[in-house]
């Protein structure tokens, strides 16, 4: 598939800070021509979570059928629920040169640097556990149950940060933040990205 748009996979426990240092992203660099990609899940929405913006919720027979569809550019089965990534949404993005997030786990990455290795992929880690823990405590949406399981899905979910083309340590979460905007910038800077995107004006420039 040829695309202007870099695909981004960036990965974390709950409570690292991923969606938070996303939406800031977006907040930040409004020019930028960058999407989150919508996923659909079969998990119950939380508080404050609405369908279309946040998931597509759906059940779990809507989701099966989307998997014998094709539908999906890649799902997984995260904490006893599905959760997967639309493909056309994220082709068409792409070739119209829209830059996308995907806000998926460890599975969902390595589904998607199979197919497309120049992914760029990014890893948040907390800085410690205690953080981590203190983090899903402070969010309120989950039940303590789900917090428990979470802490302890979290060390599997963290030892995949090595497979990960970059790595941010959200402790301050400015710095992390900037961290997050300078790999963006960068990746956009790229000489191959630049080519295609300013074709005619080179074209121009090298008559
Ligand atoms: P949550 O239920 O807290 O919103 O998300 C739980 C986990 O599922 C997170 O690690 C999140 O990144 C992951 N996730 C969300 N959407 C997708 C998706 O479309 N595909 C995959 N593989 N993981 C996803």
């Amino acid at each position: 598939m040829s695309q202007l748009g870099t695909l981004y996979i960036i990965s974390a426990p709950s409570g690292a800070g991923k969606s938070s240092l996303i939406s800031a992203l977006l907040k930040e660099e409004r020019s930028w021509d960058v999407k989150v990609s919508v996923s659909h899940t079969t998990r119950a929405a939380r508080i404050g979570e609405n369908h279309g913006e946040h998931y597509h919720f759906v059940d779990v027979d809507s989701f099966k059928s989307l998997i014998a569809e094709n539908a999906f550019f890649e799902w997984a089965e995260v904490f006893g629920n599905y959760y997967g990534t639309s493909r056309i949404t994220i082709e068409q993005a792409l070739q119209k040169g829209t830059d996308i997030f995907l806000d998926i786990d460890w599975q969902g990455a390595q589904q998607v640097r199979e197919m497309m290795p120049e992914a760029v992929g990014i890893f948040i880690l907390p800085p410690n556990r205690n953080e981590l823990e203190a983090r899903l405590n402070k969010r309120g949406q989950d039940s303590s149950t789900i917090i428990a399981k979470r802490m302890a899905q979290a060390q599997s979910e963290m030892s995949h940060y090595n497979e990960y083309d970059y790595l941010i340590i959200n402790d301050d979460f400015e710095v992390a933040s900037k961290e997050l905007a300078q790999i963006v910038a960068a990746q956009r800077s790229k000489q191959n990205k630049q080519s295609m995107l300013y074709q005619e004006m080179i074209a121009e420039l090298l008559k």
